[in-house]
């Protein structure tokens, strides 16, 4: 099982788009254990983009990911790294393919609406970063059986 850390941008919280967005992961059948609303700090927020400081973009990034507040998600499955990124779709709006996230409600490079770590380390890294350790609730989910094969006793 991975947990992946997920925010909902500025852009999508603005524009009403959380509800949308949201469906499409309890819709793929990964789990929610952490979710809040909140507005990044600008230290927190240049932890979470070191890997990009420097490049042209970093600066208005910063910017655009604390101006306005976010909806912040930890997202548990098997595989939920990849399949996450699946879900959201390329970087820009405007290459992002039809379906996914990215694709289907922007057209901008720049405001492209979700952030999903993209590896183990970074997951585990954006959720310390986001999620104090008592925020993040791991509940049973009734459906389970439905969602994966677990006559095996592993989930398939
Ligand atoms: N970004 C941008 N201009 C670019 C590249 C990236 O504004 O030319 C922003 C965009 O919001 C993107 C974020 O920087 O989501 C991080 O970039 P990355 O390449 O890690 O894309 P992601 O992993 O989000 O698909
Ligand atoms: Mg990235």
């Amino acid at each position: 099982m991975e947990t992946t850390l997920i925010i909902l941008k500025p852009d999508a919280v603005q524009r009403g788009l959380v509800g949308r967005i949201l469906t499409r992961f309890e819709e793929k059948g990964l789990q929610v254990v952490g979710m809040k609303l909140t507005q990044i700090p600008r230290a927190t927020a240049e932890k979470h983009y070191a890997p990009h400081a420097g490049k042209p973009f970093y600066d208005g990034l910063l910017r655009f990911m604390t101006s306005s507040p976010v909806v912040v998600l930890a997202v548990q499955g098997v595989g939920a790294i990849a399949i996450a990124r699946n879900l959201m779709g390329a970087t820009f709006g405007s290459k992002a393919a039809p379906g996914t996230i990215r694709g289907d409600f922007g057209v901008s490079n720049a405001f492209n609406l979700i952030h999903g770590s993209d590896s183990p380390e970074a997951a585990a890294k954006e959720l310390a970063l986001f999620f104090a350790p008592g925020e993040l609730v791991e509940w049973p989910r009734l459906i389970e059986g439905w969602v994966y094969d677990l006559s095996s006793g592993t989930r398939e």
